[in-house]
């Protein structure tokens, strides 16, 4: 039997109701002649209410016991899917993440797959089981403590099921009924893809990244895992949703595909460094120690020796990189003459595969910020992608006029 992996959020699973209403959608797969594995997230608010009865009973929990208690929302919406399935009279059990196994490292709190030997499933599968509906989120480390997989685990879980058994979709049920070329509540004329490339997926994570786990994207993209991102709220149609894929199976591509933005950065500019063999790293080196997410880097050119060095980091990590660059300077490893924070900056990116193939892109996106009067503080380009710093009360426009200007209102 072919097999299909259906993912179900936690607003899809808030109530019985819902998950009634996705116990239907299973049903119909299994009509199809589908063996299914459902994969189930906790019901919505339940895992962050699970978050703060760890933090609150212990600030510096142990990592073990906090993923012993987070990781129990999901065990409540699997037996309810099962039990669910079951009053429907399709054949179906529920599976903690050990049960299966789904193997992990012990990286408690953000444990990675490792493996998930299909077998026991399989087993079940060939007695006539046809739903096999398993908790996201958690598995087993070598130890066999339980850990979880990091906020929004469950996507990951989908996807590694879906590679474990060679599904032909794995299937994301959430409350958007799709993957956007924007954000629609910034650009009203934001269009819902059909399909999407991986790669420019993980591009597009600032819009994404509540709808898919980064990490499954990635994971998708390493086993061609084809993904669809589609909405449990909405009738049932096969065409439905946004299909996440290798870009093979997109034809014809234009050169933008999305416009993303990122609204809090800062723009950190360390003024007259020593331009010598080593600086970056003495520079670099601290800011990632302070757990800095450095993104952008700019070194300009050098006059007698000295250079200016520009970065763009999340404005709530101003503090941490200006303390991390004062203790450098204080131990002699690097010497400057000021570190200057412009904290009213955002970053606005293009993003399209089809950018491989169109030439002048680069300069269109700039040529349309220039007719809105925009500054570009930075520029940084990938083969997929550019990315500009720009004032924050810009983002906006910026947004919407790139939008208009790439025709991203309309289909390819
Ligand atoms: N319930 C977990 C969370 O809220 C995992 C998930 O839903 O994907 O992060
Ligand atoms: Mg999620």
């Amino acid at each position: 039997m072919p097999v299909l992996v259906m993912k179900f959020g936690g607003t899809s699973v808030a109530t019985l109701d819902r998950i009634k209403r996705a116990a239907k959608r299973v049903g119909v797969e299994v009509a199809k002649g589908y063996d299914v594995i459902v994969i189930v997230s906790a019901m919505s608010g339940e895992t962050n209410k699970l978050v703060g009865f760890v933090n609150e009973t212990s600030p510096l929990f142990d990592a073990r016991e906090y993923d012993a208690v987070v990781s129990s929302g999901e065990n409540v919406t699997a037996g309810l899917m099962a039990l669910t399935l079951q009053e429907m009279d399709v054949p179906a059990r529920s599976w903690q993440g050990w049960q299966v196994p789904v193997e992990t490292t012990s990286a408690h709190s953000s444990a990675r797959i490792e493996a998930i030997p299909p077998g026991n499933i399989l087993a079940k599968f060939a007695e006539g089981m046809k739903v096999a509906v398993v908790a996201g989120f958690q598995g087993v480390s070598p130890e066999g403590r339980i850990t979880t997989l990091g906020r929004g685990g469950s996507d990951t879980t989908a996807v590694a099921f879906a590679a474990a058994f060679e599904a032909e979709r794995c299937d994301i049920y959430t409350d958007v009924d799709g993957i956007y070329t924007t954000d629609p509540r910034i650009a009203d004329k934001a269009r819902k893809l059909d399909k999407i490339a991986f790669e420019e997926m993980l591009e597009l994570a600032s819009l994404g990244a509540k709808v898919l786990q980064t990490r499954s994207v990635e994971l998708a993209m390493r086993y061609k895992v084809k993904l669809r991102v589609l909405s449990s709220f909405e009738e049932m149609d096969d065409a439905a949703g946004t299909l996440v894929c290798d870009e093979e199976e997109i034809v014809e591509s234009k050169a933008v595909n999305g416009v993303a933005y990122s609204r809090d950065e800062a723009k950190m500019t360390l003024i007259s460094v020593a331009d010598r063999p080593g600086i970056a790293a003495a520079i670099f080196g601290p800011l990632s120690d302070a757990g800095v997410n450095v993104d952008m880097i700019v070194q300009n050119i050098s006059e007698e020796g000295r250079t200016d060095m520009t970065f763009s980091c999340p404005v709530d990590q101003v503090a941490r990189a200006e303390k991390a660059m004062a203790d450098a300077k204080a131990s002699g490893d690097i010497n400057f003459h000021d570190l200057v924070a412009d904290t009213d900056v955002a970053k606005v990116s293009i993003v399209g595969i089809g950018m491989r193939s169109h030439a002048g892109v680069a300069a269109k996106m700039f040529s349309t910020l220039r007719d809105e009067n925009i500054n570009i503080k930075v520029i940084t380009t990938s083969e997929i992608k550019v990315s500009v710093l720009i004032d924050r009360k810009y983002m906006e426009l910026a947004v919407q006029s790139l939008h208009d200007a790439f025709a991203l209102e309309k289909a390819g």
